[in-house]
């Protein structure tokens, strides 16, 4: 059981500073506050301001245009502006996963070229996983790279890819060599430019009527040699130094908050002792959850690569998330209603239609739970 112990999450001073500065920047925007998935408002303009701050890639060292700033001092941040339901979507990616994911394998050209971009909040990417036939089990992508004179032609077809309709860059996984006995050979990681010849975005609508992920199919696309991230053949290892950042952040319990807010704004006008009790049982759980992605956060900073335990907050906050919506309708006599002027009919129509995608993106529970049993010897 030692493999669960979650240290204490370590408090940075610098961070508690940059805490005040993004309230009074928060304070002072007037924006659109999305209604309850806060990480669910794709603003350019907001990104800009957010990047011209520095509080875009500020893990990316100065000479990338990022802050070198530590993991905690991003984590109180983000927080922030997750809390306040600013719009984050548009450079969330970039921020989160690909941009570090370039640092820490691409080459110096890709690093030189796009850092500073999405440091600014100007450059945007999306995530080329899921296949029509390949979801959890990644091993099984079909999309292949065939190497060619000068570089790689890649054939396949993508699937869920969030926001590849307004990225500038995806970071594709594909194979670039036949099935081994080892299944999770033979992939590897390319950045992509969204507008090569031969890529074509589909859109796919989903529950809420929004157009936010999409089929992307990819047909004899040329990709230069130096699109290569890391090495090739290893893009399975570099994925998974990935899925910590994209499964133990935040936004991994807080993208429902705003209904939670509406609903104890709602209670103010409706007292019950069942409403102050339902209140009081999420704000412990979502004190644990941050507790315990503070804790990741920290080990992360100190070099650790806590897979399993970002796996168990992702599972815990999803759950959590998707239960809120069941949990407050049993509570207040409400109508959700899409687009309503009363905000927590509003906040709660939207949290209706997003909570069964929370188990789903960035690896579904049964996959997490899978990962926690292998840990304990169960599998
Ligand atoms: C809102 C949203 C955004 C997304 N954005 C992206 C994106 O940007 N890029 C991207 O690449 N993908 C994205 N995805 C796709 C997402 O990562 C996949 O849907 C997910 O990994 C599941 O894959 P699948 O849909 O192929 O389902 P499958 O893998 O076919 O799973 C179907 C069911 O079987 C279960 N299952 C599968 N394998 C096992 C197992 N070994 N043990 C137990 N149960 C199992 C699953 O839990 C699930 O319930 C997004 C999905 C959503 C909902």
């Amino acid at each position: 059981m030692n493999n669960f112990v979650f240290p204490r999450p370590r408090q940075s001073e610098l961070g508690e500073q940059l805490r005040a500065e993004v309230r009074e920047f928060l304070d002072g925007w007037h924006g659109d506050r999305h209604a309850a998935a806060a990480f669910g408002g794709f603003d350019p303009e907001f990104s800009k301001a957010l990047g011209a701050r520095g509080w875009i890639g500020m893990g990316f060292p100065k000479r990338y245009g990022g802050g070198g700033y530590g993991l905690l001092e991003r984590y109180v941040v983000l927080e922030e502006l997750l809390a306040a339901r600013a719009p984050i979507f548009a450079h969330s990616v970039a921020d989160r996963q690909s941009g570090p994911l370039l640092l820490k394998f691409g080459n110096e050209r890709q690093r030189d070229d796009i850092l500073p971009r999405i440091a600014a909040g100007e450059c945007y990417f999306c995530i080329g996983m899921s296949e029509p036939d390949s979801g959890s089990d990644l091993a099984s992508v079909r999309t292949r790279a065939t190497k060619v004179d000068g570089g790689w032609l890649v054939n396949g077809a993508k699937i869920w890819t969030s926001s590849a309709h307004r990225s500038h860059y995806m970071i594709l996984l594909c194979r670039t060599a036949p099935v081994a006995e080892a299944r999770h050979a033979g992939l590897s990681q390319f950045l992509v430019d969204m507008k090569t010849r031969g890529i074509t975005c589909r859109p796919i609508v989903n529950i809420a009527g929004d157009h936010d992920f999409n089929e992307v199919h990819l047909q004899d696309v040329f990709l230069p040699a130096d699109a290569l991230i890391g090495v090739e053949g290893e893009g399975w290892q570099q994925v998974t130094s990935e899925l910590a950042l994209e499964r133990s952040g935040p936004e991994r319990f807080m993208s429902h908050q705003g209904a939670v807010e509406e609903f104890a704004v709602a209670l103010k006008q409706q007292r019950s002792a069942e409403g102050a009790r339902t209140l009081g049982r999420l704000v412990a759980h979502l004190s644990i959850l941050r507790r315990m992605s503070r804790s990741i956060a920290t080990m992360i900073a100190d070099g650790q690569e806590p897979a399993l335990h970002a796996a168990l907050v992702k599972d815990l906050g999803t759950c959590f998330e998707q239960d809120i919506p069941e949990t407050l309708r049993l509570v207040l006599q409400t109508e959700p209603e899409a687009g309503a002027s009363e905000a927590y009919s509003a906040a709660l129509a939207n949290v209706i239609l997003h909570a069964p995608s929370c188990t789903i993106r960035g690896g579904t529970k049964e996959v997490l739970r899978g990962i926690v049993a292998k840990s304990l010897g169960l599998r």
